[in-house]
């Protein structure tokens, strides 16, 4: 965090510096934006079906500009389609939400039976009628239900109170004017649990990096990724992060706490009425590494499956690897994807790119990658940073296609987005195309990414909650 970022720490919510600070940005805004938004209950906005926009491991926005390099068969899954032009399809939704058991579960071989997997729980409710310091963002439902039962009203309210929070972006109760006004005024210090725009960068190809300021002066980075068809949202996990990864910004900052719940749904919901379109695809790589934070990453797929109405496949979660998660993650037999961030192609060259390798060896992390794909049948990704002179030779694709032959997998080469914190370099276009062959002649299917938001600081690794 740099000495700018830590002077908006203290800064108070409501403040007009805040609301100052925050840019103007050249983001075309669609007309369904705050007026659109309060006015309609059911915004219009078509949620397409498509793969995630997946990228250089944690610490970045990935962009969609993707170079297809082998023709590997993908198995292709039905996605069912969320349009919530459509009232049907957000009762279904809320329905799901109540009754898991409607949900599809697919079986693969080596799965357990539905009545053993353990289900992703939502946060608990707040115990009492006076515990009013937990916000609410986050809860399903019938939490939200039981919620303001315990609060006096009737049931019906809950789902109103869904509604607003999930598809109308109300920030306090105040904003719910369907509820009594005394009943508002005597619930004024319940929060939702939004955060503030404390600032907004935005890249040349319109992709946009936000600083948030958490409830506690916490700063963390938010991307929203726009393309025609789809808004991509790459949201952190973590204050900081404990990997320290040598190649990323965010790693060199240190660690400060997990996001709650609510904290990583608050940043879908920001880019969403930012930008005044529906978000489409989620990656779990911003800040932090999520599966050091699993129950509360766990909880808020949950939630933005079920209640903001977003495809479990449409959602990534990216990894360096920390030991025996990758195993435990496959026992909730989700239908996002997993991509696992190798950058190196053996322990001694991984241990040096990120140090908490050495906790995770390399061939105990392919052993849980494979019990991962026999458990839950979903093809990995595996996410490689391109280093020039470090591991980009041809023998490390060699390397490389040798640990992942038989591997229902595919590689996503990311060329290096500079950091001013660590001193490596991109390798040149013949370079990375020499490493791709290498790759394909091996029959491993494998892509390149170029990152998005490289100008405003937004790219993979270039996160650190600083405004540069
Ligand atoms: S330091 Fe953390 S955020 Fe950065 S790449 Fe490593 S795991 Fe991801």
């Amino acid at each position: 965090m740099t000495k700018r970022a830590i002077a908006h720490k203290n800064s108070v919510s409501k403040s007009p510096v805040i609301k100052k600070s925050v840019a103007k940005s050249p983001v075309p805004k669609s007309p369904v934006t705050k007026k659109s938004v309060a006015n309609s209950p059911v915004p219009k906005s078509p949620v397409r079906r498509g793969k995630g926009a997946e990228g250089q491991g944690s610490g970045g926005a990935e962009g969609q500009r993707k170079t297809p390099v082998a023709k590997t068969p993908v198995p292709k899954t039905p996605v069912a389609k969320i349009s919530l032009r459509k009232k049907s399809v957000l009762k279904k939704s809320a329905s799901n939400a109540e009754t898991p058991k409607n949900q599809k579960r697919h079986h693969f071989r080596g799965a357990k039976s539905s009545h053993d997997q353990p289900k992703i729980q939502p946060r608990p409710l707040p115990q009492t009628k006076y515990e009013n310091n937990i916000p609410l963002l986050g809860l399903s439902l019938s939490q939200l239900t039981e919620w303001v039962q315990q609060q006096d009203q009737p049931a019906y309210r809950g789902k109103q109170l869904h509604q607003w929070i999930y598809q109308q972006g109300a920030k306090t109760l105040e904003d719910i004017t369907v509820f009594p006004k005394q009943w508002r005024e005597n619930h004024q210090d319940v929060a939702i649990g939004r955060s503030q725009i404390l600032h907004r960068s935005v890249a040349l190809d319109q992709t946009v990096k936000y600083l948030l300021q958490l409830a506690d002066g916490q700063i963390i980075e938010t991307v929203g990724i726009p393309t025609q068809k789809r808004l991509t949202v790459c949201v952190s996990s973590q204050v900081g992060c404990p990997m320290a990864c040598d190649f990323c910004a965010t790693g060199k900052g240190g660690f400060t706490r997990n996001l709650a719940v609510h904290e990583i749904v608050d940043q879908v919901l920001t880019v969403q009425e930012d930008f005044g379109r529906r978000v489409s695809h989620i990656v779990f790589m911003g800040m932090g590494e999520p599966l050091l934070n699993t129950e509360n990453v766990l909880a808020a797929v949950r939630c933005l499956n079920e209640d903001v109405g977003i495809g479990q496949r449409h959602l990534t979660i990216s990894t360096v690897g920390v030991r025996d998660r990758i195993r435990k993650l496959a026992q909730y037999q989700g239908q996002f994807t997993l991509a696992v961030s190798l950058h190196a192609s053996n322990q001694a060259l991984r241990e040096k790119l990120i140090p908490s390798a050495k906790h995770s060896p390399l061939d105990q992390l392919m052993a849980e990658c494979r019990e991962y794909v026999n458990i839950t049948g979903r093809r990995l990704s595996i996410e490689y940073i391109l280093l020039a002179g470090l591991n980009d030779a041809h023998a490390h694709a060699i390397e490389l296609a040798n640990l992942l032959r038989g591997f229902q997998c595919h590689v996503n080469l990311i060329p290096y987005n500079p950091v001013k914190e660590a001193d490596y370099q991109r390798p040149s276009p013949q370079e990375i195309q020499a490493f791709v062959d290498g790759l394909q002649q091996r029959h491993i299917a494998v892509s390149v990414r170029y990152s998005r938001g490289l100008e405003a600081d937004a790219a993979c690794g270039q996160l650190r909650a600083s405004r540069r």
